[in-house]
């Protein structure tokens, strides 16, 4: 390094935050002693803009290159100051920064001591700033098409959103119709005024639009039956494999007349309506969803399973239409995406989990499958009867499978409206009927939610309070079915509601493992911030929404999937994004031993052939800066920019010198 080393220091009081615990005068005067230290001021504020202005003017007058601000964390200011110096004409990093705030006044009483520690702090951004270097940003392209996983009615919306600016989006389902769970239940909460007199809140009316925005939308290509196999690449360019089933039906051909499944010789109990009726092996995912079109089951489908159709399949001998091909194999698609937004929705926790409360009783149900009991498009045609009786008493236990003291400690968030909404619906099918909520609390925080359930209330439902620890049991006595609860009568029910919670999706890990992603205690997919970054992941480019991140109702779930489109657009709408330049790299003294890329939660190292000799490549594009290789590294091969060996023991050299 052959330039003279200028350093201009500016200490920064942040009103009393620092003034009051540390003497910035002092920490000023002992900053000119320090070696290449040629200018010092210090001020109220330095990241105010007459704050600013003393930088630039100092980095002019004085010739000034490289800059240290003591002040608060680089968290906060960092990028402040790199753009400051930068509009001075310094390479923004030739900058650095001592935390006198965070590190020092905030958790120190004695102004003294405080003072000392801040000297000790300056002294070491002082030490490292002379050997700093400049860095250029580097950029990458980006690919003007996102991946939304995952079709329900948040991915719907992403979809739609990213599609209506004007990007291409592939749109990856598992199941072969859209509409997720939403699609399945009786009615969608809040109940509008109408209720009375139509069905306009079940999901065939409120969700065939948001399937036509999409099936119409030029820019978004379907892919139904289908899973992400795998993911490769960087923010703004990831390489996905998409993996589609075989449903050995064409939907262009199907005219969905139902031809095949009157000949079909399988029946199979219909899980869409939790086995309370069956289907065929070739069958319609429902009569309201789209894309319309049969599929085949080929799990149960005795063509490929072994059976009467093996040499001639009864459905492909009714179908007119020539629909049906037996031969359709799975397809794979790779396609390169620059964002990914998540949508892989929630489970419904199994309550076979909880012995006392007897699911498996066919008049124990859980709340989805009460949805499917009272839906037009249901078992019964909305009738609600089950096991061959009209039930006269009802009862509803809330928080099954939520706030629990051992196991799911968080509350599922929609179940008290959930019942409250089936409660309701009990008595506009029954108005005689009698029903009793066992409820811990009523969380009715939504909009229209609390008068809802006052509305219930008025109704004449019986909510009684339970204690999560009071062991609440359900009895069953030759068919007699009692609830018991501790502070109230048993209530003698025919039918018992159970509103389990919402739980993270069985392939969650699996999920994780292809983009990098990290889960939360809860076991949902972690956001990079709770409160200030609630969409992104650690993950560039990858985006969270709906439930997959944790539970909420459909509202919220919309809004999230608009916030994950516009983030997603972020991306999409640049022709090129900056790459970090704080990344690891590897020298020619790598021995192979693969140890970094073991330690590397990011993916970003690869082991290589270089000159004959095995050796680690960082994707600078993948690789977050986190040092967690260049620890592991026994060689020493693996180094990383702007935090060389060298600046670092600079610093760890000025601390145990004890000072100028
Ligand atoms: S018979 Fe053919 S057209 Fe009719 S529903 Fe079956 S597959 Fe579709
Ligand atoms: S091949 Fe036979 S079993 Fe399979 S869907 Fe057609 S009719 Fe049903």
């Amino acid at each position: 390094m052959s330039e003279k080393i200028r350093i201009g220091v500016f200490v920064c009081h942040c009103g009393l935050n620092i003034g009051a615990t540390v003497d910035c005068a002092a920490v000023a005067e002992h900053a000119k002693k320090l070696p290449h230290v040629v200018y010092v001021e210090h001020n109220m504020y330095t990241c105010s803009e007459p704050g600013q202005l003393q930088i630039k003017n100092g980095i002019r007058e004085h010739d000034l290159n490289r800059v240290v601000v003591a002040s608060c964390s680089p968290r906060m200011h960092e990028p402040t100051f790199r753009a400051t110096v930068a509009d001075a004409g310094l390479n923004p990093f030739l900058f650095e920064m001592a935390n006198i705030r965070e590190h020092c006044s905030w958790i120190h009483k004695d102004k003294e001591a405080g003072t000392e520690k801040a000297k000790r702090l300056v002294e070491l951004s002082v030490a490292r700033a002379a050997l700093l270097e400049p860095l250029d940003s580097r950029e990458v392209g980006v690919t003007n098409t996102a991946l939304v996983i995952g079709a329900g009615v948040a991915g719907m919306r992403a979809a739609t959103d990213i599609a209506d600016r004007g990007y291409d989006v592939h749109l990856v389902e598992r199941e072969p119709y859209m509409g997720g769970k939403a699609a399945w239940f009786s009615k969608m909460f809040p109940l509008r005024k109408c209720e009375e007199t139509c069905v306009g809140d079940c999901p065939h009316c409120l969700l065939v639009p948001e399937f036509e925005e999409v099936l119409d939308n030029p820019r978004i290509t379907l892919h139904l039956n289908s899973e992400v196999a795998s993911i490769d690449g960087y923010v703004g360019n990831f390489k996905a494999t998409i993996r589609t089933q075989p449903i050995y039906v064409d939907r262009e051909k199907c005219t969905y007349c139902g031809e095949c499944t009157e000949v079909c010789p399988v029946s199979v109990p219909d899980e869409r309506n939790y086995g309370m009726q069956k289907r065929k092996a070739i069958y319609l995912p429902s009569t309201g969803i789209v894309p319309r079109s049969y599929v085949i089951d080929d799990t149960v489908c005795s063509h490929f399973v072994g059976g009467k159709c093996a040499k001639k399949p009864s459905c492909v001998k009714a179908c007119k239409f020539g629909a049906i091909d037996l031969k359709e194999k799975e397809r794979t698609q790779e396609v390169d995406v620059g964002t990914i937004v998540v949508a892989t929705g929630f489970d419904n926790y199994d309550p076979t989990k909880k012995e006392e409360l007897h699911y498996k009783h066919p008049r124990v149900i859980t709340a989805p499958e009460y949805e499917r009991l009272s839906a037009y498009t249901g078992p019964t045609d909305g009738k609600l009867v089950i096991d061959g009786i009209e039930p006269k008493r009802v009862a509803f236990i809330s928080c099954v499978g939520s706030r629990e003291k051992e196991g799911n400690e968080y509350c599922s968030r929609v179940c008290c409206i959930f019942t409250a909404k089936q409660a309701h619906s009990v008595l506009k099918k029954l108005p005689d009927a009698k029903v009793a909520v066992y409820y811990t609390d009523v969380r009715a925080f939504g909009k229209g939610h609390e008068e809802f359930y006052q509305k219930v209330l008025d109704e004449g439902v019986d909510y009684r309070l339970r204690e999560l620890e009071d062991p609440l049991k359900v009895t069953i006595n030759n068919d007699n079915i009692k609830v018991r609860c501790k502070g109230h009568k048993d209530f003698k029910a025919d039918l018992v509601v159970l509103a389990t919670g919402l739980v993270p999706q069985h392939d969650s890990p699996e999920i994780c493992r292809l983009l990098n992603l990290s889960l939360s205690g809860d076991g949902f997919f972690m956001e990079a911030h709770p409160k200030l970054r609630p969409i992104d992941t650690f993950t560039d480019g990858v985006f969270l929404a709906g439930c997959c991140q944790g539970p909420k109702d459909i509202a919220d779930s919309m809004a999230q999937a608009s916030g994950a489109a516009a983030r997603a657009c972020g991306i999409l709408s640049k022709m090129a994004l900056t790459l970090g330049v704080e990344t690891a790299f590897s020298d020619e003294t790598c021995i192979g031993c693969g140890t970094c890329v073991v330690v590397c939660q990011f993916g970003a190292i690869t082991l290589e052939e270089i000159d004959g000799e095995l050796r680690a490549v960082v994707n600078e594009a993948l690789c977050k800066g986190c040092g967690t290789c260049i620890a592991a590294c026994p060689s020493g091969a693996m180094q990383q920019r702007h935090y060389t060996d060298e600046q670092i023991l600079a610093m760890i050299e000025a601390v145990a010198g004890g000072g100028a």
